[in-house]
């Protein structure tokens, strides 16, 4: 590769890193791509992952692979600790130093407990594919822990499960969980009766889905309570430990859940690296990033995606904030890297503008909502657009196949396939696929 041409940097293989890396496909360039893990992991199907029904490999593909015919870039997997802006280096956590001319951070997002780190250990998230391995383990291993107890109030704080925050994650996460305990493990356990397991899903605002309309939250709700969700909004979790949840109620009185099992799907927060430019954050902790998504002072560095407090510059002249999705990560990476280019030639892009193409969220099987702007809709065929979205935009024809055959099983069937645990401790960690 050409040492003379400039040299553009990216931090993180999401969305968002992603798409900047294949606009600079071609173009003169040298390019960086560093990740700390080596794949490329299509979130929105976390979630099935932790619930037995995918394998990693359906949802994460190999940056390397991916990128294997791009003859500009080289891919390093490393973890980046920190990035300085002055000397124009990105920092890896052994030590080393690579300088970049042009940089794009796209580190994306991670748990937020409100200041309670210490709930982690007891009510972990979703981000990763080690975090859903995690769960996976966690969820399944708490229906063998209930069958080998004799004692029924024991038994049942091992069956009742806390899904906590009602955004998508957590509904998807409440409505699979419902769906596992009463079909799925059917006439498989001796002693307990997986059907009576209990899922509640606590939402601290008075609505699940709040980025939807309130008539489709409402139908979330009423497609989950008829799957066996018990849904409680208004509730605002003050404790988490081992064995349970403390719930502060609407009107200011307490409540103690027990349950064993608890997902955490109420807070996210930027990347930890954003502290390190050192420059204004937002309080979720993003970087404030100007219509080209730079920092300010420094039209070199570009920060996208679920790190970035970014705006969308509409045709009326407003500005209106860019949602912290998939779609919102990818068209701000490949305006950053156009803009890139842009520069290069001594031109500007115009101002970066968000194409909003609607919301979708799955409760279940056949059960899901959809708003598209102009048209909303709920039930079997909001599912459908769901289901053929998501196929549609996994990377690789291999795994779309996969997902595909994978999903039309379980419909047939109720059956979840990617069921091994390795160990069937409830804390474990699991680190197979
Ligand atoms: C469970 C879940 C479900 C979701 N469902 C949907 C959905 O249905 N629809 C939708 O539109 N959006 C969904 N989202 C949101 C969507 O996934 C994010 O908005 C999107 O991934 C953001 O892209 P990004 O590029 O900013 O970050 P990410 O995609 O998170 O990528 C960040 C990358 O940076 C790497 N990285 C992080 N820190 C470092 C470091 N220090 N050094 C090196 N590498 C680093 C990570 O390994 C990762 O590859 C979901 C998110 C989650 C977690």
């Amino acid at each position: 590769m050409n040492a003379e041409l400039p040299h553009v940097v990216i931090v993180g293989c999401g969305f968002g890193g992603l798409e900047a890396t294949k606009v600079l496909d071609g173009a003169p360039v040298r390019v960086t791509l560093i990740d700390r893990s080596n794949h490329h992991l299509f979130q929105p199907l976390l979630y099935q992952v932790a619930t037995a029904g995918l394998s990693a490999p359906s949802i994460a593909s190999p940056i390397r692979h991916m990128r294997r015919h791009q003859r500009n870039l080289t891919v390093l997997m490393a973890e980046v600790a920190a990035i300085d802006k002055a000397q124009r280096l990105v920092e890896l956590g052994d030590g080393q130093q690579i300088p970049y001319d042009y940089l794009i951070v796209a580190a994306g997002a991670t748990h937020s407990y409100f200041g309670n780190d210490h709930w982690q250990t007891h009510a972990p998230g979703l981000k990763t594919l080690a975090d859903a391995f995690k769960l996976r383990a966690r969820l399944l291993s708490a229906f063998e822990k209930a069958e080998t107890l004799a004692d029924q109030p024991a038994r049942e704080s091992w069956l009742t499960f806390v899904v906590i925050g009602g955004g998508p994650t957590g509904v998807e996460m409440a409505g699979t969980l419902a769906e596992i305990a009463r079909h799925t493990l059917r006439d498989e356990f001796r002693r307990i009766d997986p059907s009576r397991a209990q899922v509640l899903l606590v939402e601290g605002s008075d609505r699940i889905l709040a980025a939807f309309k309130p008539e489709q939250s409402a139908q979330a709700q009423a497609q989950l309570e008829r799957i066996g969700v018990t849904v409680r909004v208004n509730c605002r979790v003050v404790g988490i430990d081992e064995t349970g949840v403390d719930l502060q109620l609407p009107g200011g009185g307490r409540e103690r859940i027990e349950s064993h099992t608890k997902v955490w799907a109420a807070g996210v927060a930027a990347s930890p690296l954003a502290r390190t430019l050192d420059v204004p954050l937002d309080r979720a902790g993003r970087v404030i990033v100007d219509e080209h998504m730079n920092i300010p002072g420094h039209t070199e560095v570009y920060v996208v995606g679920d790190m970035a407090a970014a705006h969308s510059q509409e045709k009326d002249g407003s500005r209106k904030p860019v949602p912290g999705v998939s779609p919102g990560a990818k068209q701000a990476g490949r305006h950053a890297a156009r803009q890139i280019l842009a520069r290069m030639q001594g031109r500007s892009e115009a101002a970066f503008r968000y194409q909003d193409y609607g919301s979708l969220a799955t409760i279940g099987r056949k059960a899901a909502v959809a708003d598209l702007g102009s048209i909303q809709f709920s039930g079997f065929s909001a599912w459908l657009f769901w289901l053929f979205v998501h196929v549609y935009f996994l990377i690789g024809f291999r795994n779309r196949l996969r997902v595909f055959v994978d999903w039309a099983w379980a419909y047939f069937t109720f059956q979840r396939h990617a069921r091994i645990v390795v160990e069937p401790q409830h804390h474990g960690d699991q680190d197979e696929a």
